[in-house]
């Protein structure tokens, strides 16, 4: 069945270009007036009108579709556009959405600040805790929003059995898989419903494109859909064809991330000490991870790209090392081919006091890695180095 997003592509030789043209369109022309009312009315899918549908999004949908072994993907202009269309394509007034307290900021944001101004109930609950979701599931709710792994501390939710509770209470669960999208994770064969991606990271891989994207069934993207439409969110050509690019290379790129990230993490591992400098190093590819067994079954695939290090001395210290890396860049986001660093307590958990961050699991001294495709041991000096190890 012809769809207005993109289904999984063929396994079929390429004919034709070898790299797909980029169409900027925003009309087309027709032969006649019964073609125009077909893609007019939405009874046939094709060229038209981007904020419908546009080739070179369908192309980067359906490489996600295949990707992540769904029925197909939405593309959307941000990772947060693409969490907004979820919840608003899906949830109306008087549903309730139940939330990790573990999700991006972003997230929780956009659910507690802007959804119950449109009469949808928000609910949230630990979800490293999972008897703290049947808790908040003793009424219906339409959705449960997970994130795994957290931000920034690694820890793993526990999918298969957030699903089953969600199930068993006619609740749907989403779960953004930004941190370690297929092959690491694949969330759609442990009982997830939708899976969201802020394709600003991995997916695009070179910190040049901001999107997003939602894959799953068919009859939740249908709905996922009609409401991008309507809102307008979608993902532009131009960034649309850049994912295109990325995605020839998105299995190499995150096999070599993580395969440094693993590395890194082991030798620093190595260094840890309680007179520090160096407190803790977490990746969820360590034998220590709290999670260890967990991330066996749940990300067959490894352990990502990220590893989080707590250093001596608190926020002080922590900015200290920040400000003597050579090699890693200190900038926000992750998923890059660059290395790039972040210090939790000044970016993505800022608005926490150090009470509520540590609550978390986030010490103060924390700074989060993404490992990038430089030379592994070039990374490894720059961070011993800046913790004064070496
Ligand atoms: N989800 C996670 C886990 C993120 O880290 C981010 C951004 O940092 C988002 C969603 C939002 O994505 P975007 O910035 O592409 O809107």
């Amino acid at each position: 069945m012809d769809r207005p997003y993109g289904t999984p592509r063929p396994h079929e030789a390429r004919r034709g270009p070898l790299a797909p043209d980029l169409r900027r369109a925003t009309s087309h022309a027709f032969g006649d007036a019964a073609a125009l009312r077909a893609h007019g009315d939405r009874s046939v899918h094709g060229d038209f009108y981007p904020r419908y549908g546009h080739a070179n999004a369908r192309a980067f949908e359906s490489f996600v579709a295949e990707l992540e072994g769904a029925d197909g993907a939405v593309s959307f202009a941000s990772g947060m556009a693409a969490m907004h269309g979820v919840l608003c394509g899906l949830a109306s007034h008087g549903d309730r959405i139940a939330i990790a307290r573990q999700v991006y900021g972003g997230t929780t944001n956009l659910a507690t600040k802007d959804l119950p101004r449109f009469g949808i109930e928000v609910e949230t609950f630990d979800a490293l805790d999972p008897a703290s979701l049947g808790a908040a599931l003793v009424r219906p709710a339409r959705m449960v929003v997970v994130e795994t792994p957290v931000n920034p501390t690694l820890r793993l939710v526990d999918l298969q059995r957030i699903a089953a509770i969600a199930h068993s209470r006619g609740a749907l669960l989403v779960v953004d898989g930004t941190f370690a999208p297929p092959p690491i994770q694949r969330s759609l064969t442990l009982g997830t419903d939708l899976v969201v991606h802020s394709a600003t990271k991995f997916l695009g891989g070179h910190s040049d494109v901001l999107a997003g994207v939602v894959a799953g069934a068919h009859p939740l993207l249908v709905g996922i859909e009609a409401f991008r439409a309507r809102s307008g969110a979608i993902l532009a050509p131009d960034p649309a064809w850049l994912l295109c690019r990325s995605a020839e290379t998105h299995a190499l790129r995150v096999a070599a991330q993580q395969d440094a990230a693993l590395w890194i993490a082991q030798e620093l591992r190595a260094r840890v000490s309680p007179r520090g400098p160096l407190l803790a190093v977490s990746h969820p590819a360590l034998p220590d991870h709290p999670d260890a067994a967990l991330r066996a079954r749940q990300m067959p695939g490894g352990g990502g790209a990220l590893v989080l290090i707590e250093v001596l001395g608190g926020l002080p210290g922590a900015m200290a090392a920040f400000d003597r890396f050579a090699v890693v860049a200190r900038a926000p986001s992750l998923g890059g081919v660059e290395t790039n660093a972040s210090i939790p307590a000044h970016t993505t958990h800022a608005a926490l006091s150090p009470e509520q961050r540590r609550e978390l699991g986030i010490g103060e001294g924390a700074i989060r890695l993404s490992i990038g495709l430089e030379p592994r041991e070039r990374i490894l000096d720059d961070v011993l180095r800046s913790l004064g190890l070496s």
